[in-house]
């Protein structure tokens, strides 16, 4: 629902609540109706320039006004009871607190719509640099190194600046979801978007958004010019031309746009130009760094077995 649509939703509600107790205490109808007509008879007095002789007008608003009170009061019904029940009352539900000053309320909104359109789920947005482990790491110091550049690869995206991506290899368990789900977090803590998929469900909602035509389309602009895209598992796929036609695709379409993405995969370079081809190969050989994570085991064992020493 968009906001004009929840402010009319809203204007409904209250109208409707007004009318119930308009329909137990007519009298307070009455005042309101009393009030508007005298307010119209003020305006066109106003307007004819009549002189502005003393009429009683205001004092007789000011009656109405005490006796709406003394019946609110005596009913136990607040004033505020009869504006619309806002969500956000500095705004008024408008996004803007004036024109052109988006609201609090409107920066929250949109950070909750980066979080849910990101694909970023449960225990997903705990994996950060803080619970990052280097002691795992054959070698923790070049791990450090390889921390430090993710880091800087975020302040790019944050300033808007041309880089290479980032290709995160290395076998099962080796942090590379971890390390890419780090930088996907804090990206969207500076409410950067951001889209995080495993490469069977990337081809999946390029095949329903492009060819089968469901789901709305604008999720594949959305793929196309999102901050920052995420590839997890490149190589678990099935390889078929349709996919590698999609993969490459995607490298050039956002390499042109100037778009960050992260490769995680199990393939080395050997493997990358055997699985796809010189052409995909290639480009990601041109485009991105590419860093192994090693470790000795895989962490999760390792973590197990720390578990039980
Ligand atoms: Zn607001």
């Amino acid at each position: 629902m968009d906001r004009e649509e929840l402010r009319r939703k809203k204007f409904a509600e209250c109208e409707a609540k007004t009318e119930e107790v308009y329909q137990r205490l007519p009298r307070l109808r009455e005042i309101e109706e009393e009030i508007k007509k005298l307010s119209f008879q003020k305006i066109q007095q106003a307007l004819l320039k009549k002189s502005l002789k003393k009429d009683g007008i205001e004092e007789k608003v000011f009656q109405l006004l005490k006796e709406k009170d003394l019946i609110l009061e005596a009913e136990g019904i607040k004033p505020e009871f009869f504006e619309p029940d806002w969500n956000c009352k500095k705004c008024c539900d408008r996004g803007f607190t004036e024109p052109g000053v988006p609201c609090s309320c409107f920066s929250k909104e949109k950070s909750n719509i980066l979080m849910e359109r990101s694909g970023l789920v449960g225990e997903m947005l705990e994996k950060t640099f803080e619970n990052f482990d280097l002691n795992y790491y054959t070698d923790p110091h070049s791990m450090q190194r390889k921390i430090q550049r993710a880091m800087e690869f975020i302040d790019n995206i944050h300033q808007g600046k041309k880089q290479q991506n980032l290709y995160l290899f290395g076998g099962v368990g080796t942090g590379k979801t971890h390390l890419s789900l780090a930088i996907a977090n804090q990206l969207l803590k500076y409410d950067h978007s951001v889209i995080y998929k495993r490469i069977d469900d990337l081809l999946e909602i390029i095949i329903e958004l492009k060819y089968e035509d469901k789901g709305n389309k604008e999720q594949l602009e959305v793929l196309k010019k999102v901050d920052l895209l995420v590839i997890d598992d490149l190589g678990a796929e099935k390889t078929s031309a349709f996919a590698l036609n999609q993969i490459r695709i995607i490298l050039e379409e956002r390499a042109n746009m100037n778009k960050a993405i992260i490769i995680n995969s199990n393939l080395d370079l050997n493997d990358l130009q055997k699985y796809y081809g010189p052409r995909i190969a290639d480009r990601i050989i041109e485009n991105f760094d590419i860093y192994e994570l090693k470790t000795e085991e895989s962490i999760r064992v390792q973590k197990k077995k720390d578990g039980f020493s």
